[in-house]
């Protein structure tokens, strides 16, 4: 994983020190002697990591830090302040600044490299629903964008130390965080899978279990995988921190553990989980208010053109078959003129969930007009497209409608037409469905509830 970090720090030795070391380990590094050209930098460059000295003339690294993180253009980019002082209280005020990390000079190699490579995958997470939020923002729609504040969030504990067991009960407890005790990794594997918690705090070196384990356990699976975890481990545990922090922790605590400062690093870690859960709603939210048709449920037309060219360019590039099938409900303009719009819409619902359980869950199911339908199968050639035509048309036809209000249900039948991707002379889109349509033209031409594949158009 490369990336570009900055070194900000007014002594010359320790810049080439930092800057040699991260080098060596592939990083572009590019670097400054003070504050104000580093704020310059951090905008203009965007950074993936900033390494920022605490002690500088001037502008000093807290104010530094507290306007990278003011900043829209520079607030997402993690700080990790260095320092001589080892003052813990220096280290909240950091942490309090918005900084990511606080490491103490002379820096520990193995947790220096073992941080920025954990603030790096984090932030290649956050880019990437950044980047998402974007393109569901080009569909214009209103999107949250504060953060909710740290309070009531529920954090699962697993230490078999007592005293610090209730110390950070107590702590927690005082800034209105709730705590779950949990006393194994099993368990605490299979609590968390509720999906109920913002945070997990492990013990590194329990008593007869290895709560490395936990992280490695979390990561793997799809409900915990962006779960913050927070480790806690002895001063000379550095090296367990650091393979913690690579099987995916975020971040750390050195016993003896104090007050404000797993107050500082729990609130920065439950920020960035509602910040994350922000971004990831807001563009679910956006893609189900903009490319969802709300009566039925089934995709968009403007999802179709936004996905289908990119989806059809991948496919003949890689010499993968897909089909489309083009379908309308039969005599829809009768039912509508016969018992109302109000029956015409639960008809419509109905046709979309058959067709929709009659498919594979990667096939996707379109609504292009009042009661015109495009299902878009992948890696299905055309006979396999036959096959399941016939299956939704069956699947809409045996069974009567039920009409709310109506004691007799109707029968309903949908015509399909079908074309599948051609691989000779440049398929698109537009061909494509146009071959579908006008197989279905043909399905309704010969006499309605019936398959037609594109072979049959000119037969
Ligand atoms: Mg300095």
């Amino acid at each position: 994983m490369s990336a570009r970090l900055l070194v900000v720090d007014d002594n010359a030795l320790n810049v080439k020190l930092l800057a040699a070391k991260l080098t060596r380990d592939y990083y572009f590094v590019s670097t400054t002697d003070n504050g104000f050209q580093a704020l310059k930098m951090a905008e203009a460059d965007q950074p993936d990591l900033i390494l920022l000295d605490v002690m500088m003339p001037e502008l000093d690294g807290f104010e530094v830090c507290k306007m990278l993180k003011a900043n829209p253009k520079t607030a997402h980019i993690p700080v990790v302040m260095v320092t001589a002082l080892s003052d813990r209280s220096d280290r909240v005020h950091g942490l309090e600044a918005g900084a990511d990390d606080f490491l103490t000079k002379p820096i520990n190699d193995i947790a220096l490299m073992a941080r920025v490579r954990s603030l790096l995958r984090l932030k290649m997470m956050m880019d990437e629903w950044r980047r998402r939020e974007a393109t569901a923002a080009q569909f214009a729609l209103p999107s949250e964008t504060e953060d909710k504040p740290v309070s009531g969030e529920l954090v699962l504990l697993l230490e078999d130390n007592p005293e610090d067991r209730r110390t950070i009960e107590r702590v927690l407890q005082s800034i209105s965080l709730r705590v779950v005790h949990i006393n194994s990794v099993t368990a605490a594997i299979d609590e968390a899978q509720t999906g109920a918690y913002d945070l997990v705090m492990t013990s590194i070196d329990l008593m007869n279990e290895d709560g490395l384990l936990l992280c490695g356990q979390l990561r793997a699976r799809d409900n915990t995988r962006t779960l913050p975890i927070l480790l806690m481990a002895n001063e000379g545990e550095i090296d367990f921190v650091a393979k913690g922090l690579d099987l995916g922790a975020n971040d750390y605590l050195l016993r003896p553990l104090e007050g404000s400062e797993l107050i500082a690093r729990v609130r920065t870690q439950l920020k960035q989980k509602h910040h994350y859960d922000r971004l990831r709603q807001n563009y679910e939210k956006s893609l189900a208010l903009a490319l969802v048709d709300p009566l039925t449920g089934a995709f968009n037309r403007r999802y179709l053109d936004a996905h289908l060219p990119k989806m059809m360019a991948r496919f003949l590039t890689d010499k993968h078959c897909m089909s489309v099938l083009f379908f309308d409900i039969d005599f829809f303009k009768s039912i509508n003129d016969t018992y109302g719009h109000p029956i015409g819409d639960v008809i419509l619902k109905e046709v979309v969930s058959r067709v929709i359980q009659s498919l594979r869950p990667l096939d996707l199911v379109v609504r292009v007009g009042g009661e015109e339908f495009v299902a878009i199968m992948p890696e299905s050639e055309l006979k396999t497209a036959l096959a399941v035509g016939e299956r939704l048309r069956a699947a809409i036809a045996n069974i009567p409608f039920f009409m709310p209000g109506h004691d007799k249900p109707l029968s309903v039948t949908i015509s399909i037409g079908i074309a599948t991707l051609d691989f000779e002379g440049g398929d698109t889109p537009e061909a494509l469905l146009k071959r579908a349509d006008e197989a279905l033209y043909k399905a309704k031409q010969t006499g309605r509830n019936k398959v037609v594949s594109e072979t049959e158009i000119n037969g």
